[in-house]
């Protein structure tokens, strides 16, 4: 019996061969069909040997193929929509792009382009140059870098500016960010000796003055991004900083994390100072990200006196960091939207997202409900008033009120549903609150609705 069976098992090529592969062959690489082939006729043959099959139907073999086929032809890394209502999502890949930034990168990257060519001259052109104007005139900074994230723009600017000697931090201010980002790793790489002053939740201007020595290369101050000291606390101003760095004859630079070049105050989020006021303090060296509240692509931007971006831009590591044509063309469009604040807030999706009036977020949430409660009978749908935690792991706990759409199925658990809408196509990131999957509307777009309507289909129907 299971030699019979493993006998009519077909052959590769035979299967190969047959009418099905052709159009396969046609629609997907030969490499996919291979492997899917194999896979499948490996899998048959378990399932003969341990008597789990008793007939063989080829009819179900080919569909068992074609279903293996789309699976392991589709991309792994790909578009999803995120119901999470956190704006900035560092694993959900942080800021979705303006339309301008990405017409800008097919632009740019179809053909050639003068990357690295000055067109005037005809010679050789800096890929820098492409930006540091417009920086300039955003920030009111003398000059500027890109690079390719914060992290190595922290790490490049300490190791050029600091090697081998002492950097002055408060002990309040040695942050970790997700993904395993430390201040104190970052400085050991870079040379630079790490002088912690104050304590966790107090530091004085006298800790810096003291701490200050020979040895000192300058003073960095660190946006505490991700987390809060709260209670009895006290941190030294910026004016304050750069006067005490300054009367020294040193530098002073600050990790800002995210940086932010609009005031985002009348959202209620007041721990986000607008870069140009922090290069206007006399600041000199601010490093920030392209992808958090910039709402660009993942990038570093040092911002600085022009003699230390010199300085720093002359440094080997420069090359080792270096941003890439694709993300330059993007975060030159996205620069080119804040010339115009109130073009900023609309075409940038996370000034957008953020700054959207909270009917426009509750009309979307009805308009999901609706179509959910037509399409579905046996769903108790609802709108309900909640709140967004629009930062994030990257962004202080920034709390915004929105507009949820809670769905509940007799027989399917929140835990199972979150899972579904997970490995649906395209996938739904959902949360939970109180026992129920939600989706926050504050990071749906209009055009994903139809999408997330199919996903809850494909999992209703096969469920
Ligand atoms: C996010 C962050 C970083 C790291 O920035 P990436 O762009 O993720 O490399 C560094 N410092 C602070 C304070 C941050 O918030």
């Amino acid at each position: 019996m299971i030699s019979e069976l493993l006998r009519k098992l077909p052959s590769v090529d035979e299967l190969l061969k047959s009418p099905p592969s052709s159009k396969w062959l046609s629609e997907y690489p030969r490499h996919f069909v291979l492997k899917a082939i194999r896979a499948v006729l490996q899998q048959y043959r378990e399932m003969i040997l341990n008597g789990k099959l008793q007939d063989l139907e080829k009819q179900h073999l080919l569909t068992e193929i074609e279903k293996q086929i789309k699976l392991i032809s589709g991309k792994s890394l790909k578009p999803l929509i995120n119901a999470t209502g956190v704006v900035i999502h560092t694993n959900l890949g942080r800021a979705p792009l303006a339309e301008e930034a990405l017409q800008n990168i097919i632009a740019v990257s179809k053909g050639y382009s003068n990357l690295e060519f000055n067109l005037s001259t005809g010679k050789r052109g800096k890929r820098y140059d492409h930006i540091s104007g417009i920086l300039r005139d955003i920030t009111g900074a003398e000059d500027a870098l890109v690079v390719n994230n914060n992290a190595s723009a922290v790490l490049l600017s300490l190791s050029a500016l600091a090697r081998g000697k002492e950097v002055i931090v408060s002990r309040g201010e040695l942050v970790e960010i997700g993904g395993s980002f430390r201040i104190p790793d970052v400085m050991l790489q870079s040379g630079a000796i790490l002088k912690e002053v104050g304590t966790t939740n107090k530091t004085h201007p006298q800790d810096y003055e003291q701490a200050i020595s020979e040895s000192t290369a300058l003073l960095l101050k660190v946006h505490q991004s991700n987390y809060r000291i709260i209670g009895f606390t006290e941190d030294v101003a910026i004016e304050r900083l750069v006067n005490i760095a300054h009367k020294a004859g040193l530098p002073l630079m600050y990790d800002l994390g995210s940086g932010c070049f609009i005031d985002l105050r009348p959202l209620g989020i007041t721990e986000e100072p607008v870069v140009a006021e922090v290069v206007r303090k006399g600041v000199d060296i601010v490093t920030f990200s392209g992808d958090k509240l910039l709402g660009g692509p993942q990038a570093g931007i040092i911002l600085g006196k022009r003699e230390l971006i010199k300085q720093i831009s002359r440094h080997p590591l420069t090359r080792a960091v270096r941003i890439d044509k694709l993300t330059l063309s993007a975060l030159e469009a996205t620069l080119h939207l804040y010339l115009d604040t109130e073009r900023a807030k609309e075409a940038i999706p996370v000034l957008s997202m953020l700054f959207q009036d909270i009917k426009r977020i509750k009309n979307r949430a009805q308009r999901l409900a609706r179509l959910l409660r037509k399409e579905f009978q046996d769903i108790t749908v609802n709108v309900v008033a909640d709140n967004s935690q629009a930062g994030g792991g990257s962004l202080p706990e920034i709390s915004l009120p929105t507009y949820v759409v809670s769905v509940e199925k007799k027989d399917m658990p929140p835990d199972k549903l979150k899972k579904a809408l997970r490995g649906s196509n395209p996938p739904v990131i959902v949360r939970i609150r109180d026992d129920q999957v939600v989706l926050d509307m504050r990071t749906v777009q209009d055009r994903e609705i139809p999408l997330i309507i199919k996903s809850f289909k494909d999992i209703f129907s096969s469920a």
